[in-house]
């Protein structure tokens, strides 16, 4: 189970999952691996499958789990302030697990039209040919335009802030008000029935909470179902794809794991164990990646090929005042906007011309990364409408003196190519 004492984010990152008494002495846990569990009795192996179907942990066979991944669940939903967490083995497999727990045939779902475009991908192939109906909205929706947009067969509204690609910041809370009203449109006279119709029926809110990992506390804000592509800072070293979906009571917690047991959902014990790892010193290295976000975005705003840097930290960025309200901090991803004058194949020889930025997907490592987003990224609500093209920024752990020494002479390139 979850930690339940309050403790600070680095303190909850040194000791959850772990029980030095437990493991001889050594500081971390083992890797326990294996599919075959052996138990002493038929007797043992039957009530630990009775435990296993009511959603407890029980050591049956490898697909349910084991103390390494146990212990990863617990760290995230410290982190996520969420009673359960499952891992999967990608953040992909984060985003889509919990929409086929909460979506069957004949169903409506909203989907922010800034969202991961796999996830996209997800809705508009395998959801649609098995009878869901998605609808996108504008990232920067209000409480009134999402209770418009729900259905009677809306069952999950969807969530991700801000967008990583470019950084809409969105009114979550406004959001899950207006998606767990949007349930209870019935009219019916029975309250007691209209109360339990709203419970069966409301919308779940599901949030990707990637970008603001623990600077978003999702069930605070009316989030019912947090995902994390641990991949990024969680794992923190380019070198694991992973992904926790997190949630905060028991029932959603017996709707994921029925749905993610029956999908044969698992991750590798090594990830899991190299996850956890990577988390002891997650917090440090968000502070450090934060403040040199900042630093470059700055820096970044003061080059007169920039028309804007799309961090929601910087004073004035757009989403600015939600993220100021809503988020504790911020990590190391954001997106900037040249001028109308330089063309998206410029962009391109700017990003080629970086010697210390990595051309490439993913982000959260301890390595800087840029890739050009401008005509790569889909939207069907008219969002994410921009004069100038756009490149996607991840700041590492490099000094940021040599970044932006490299970002200078990649924009002379830039600037001589046009
Ligand atoms: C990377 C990413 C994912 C998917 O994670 P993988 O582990 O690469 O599958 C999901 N959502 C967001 C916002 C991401 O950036």
């Amino acid at each position: 189970m979850a930690d339940t004492k309050k403790r600070g984010f680095r303190t909850t990152l040194s000791h959850t999952g772990r029980n030095s008494k437990h493991e001889h002495g050594f500081v971390n846990p083992p890797l326990s691996r294996g599919s075959t569990v052996l138990v002493p009795t038929v007797a043992e192996r039957q009530a630990l499958q009775a435990k296993a179907r009511l959603g407890q942990r029980a050591l049956t066979y490898g697909t349910g789990g084991s103390e390494t991944h146990w212990a990863l669940e617990d760290m995230m939903a410290a982190v996520e302030g969420g009673t359960r967490c499952y891992v999967v083995c990608t953040g992909l497999a984060a985003v889509t697990t919990p929409l086929l727990a909460w979506l069957k045939a004949g169903d409506h779902c909203l989907m922010p039209d800034h969202v991961y475009g796999p996830a996209r991908n997800f809705c508009d192939g395998l959801l649609k040919r098995y009878g869901v109906e998605t609808t996108y909205y504008r990232p920067d929706i209000d409480e009134a335009g999402i209770a418009a947009l729900m259905r009677p067969n809306t069952t999950v509204v969807y969530t991700e802030s801000p967008g990583s690609h470019t950084f809409e910041v969105q009114d979550v809370p406004a959001i899950a008000r207006a998606a767990h009203a949007g349930g209870a449109t019935f009219e019916v006279q029975d309250v007691p029935a209209i109360a339990r119709a709203a419970h069966a029926h409301g919308a779940k809110v599901l949030m990707d909470n990637t970008w603001g990992i623990h600077h978003f506390q999702p069930f605070q804000h009316g989030v019912d179902v947090s995902i994390q592509a641990a991949t990024k800072y969680a794992a923190g070293h380019s070198d694991i794809l992973i992904g926790t979906i997190t949630v905060n009571n028991d029932a959603d917690w017996m709707t994921l794991h029925a749905t993610a047991r029956t999908l044969g959902q698992y991750a590798s014990p090594d990830d899991c164990w190299l996850t956890l790892r990577g988390m002891r010193t997650m917090a440090v290295r968000l502070q450090a990646q934060m403040e040199a976000a900042i630093h470059v975005g700055h820096w970044l705003r003061q080059q007169p090929e920039v028309a804007q840097v799309l961090h929601p930290a910087l004073p004035g960025a757009p989403g600015h005042e939600i993220w100021k309200r809503d988020f504790t901090g911020a990590c190391s991803l954001f997106g900037v906007e040249f001028k109308p004058e330089f063309s998206p194949a410029s962009t391109h020889k700017f990003v080629d011309a970086l010697e210390l930025f990595g051309i490439g997907a993913s982000w959260g490592g301890y390595e800087s990364l840029a890739v050009p987003t401008t005509g790569f990224i889909t939207r069907a609500a008219g969002s994410g409408n921009f004069a100038g093209p756009i490149v996607r920024m991840h700041i590492g752990l490099e000094d940021v003196e040599d970044l932006t020494a490299d970002l200078r002479q990649g924009l002379d390139v830039m600037r001589k190519s046009i």
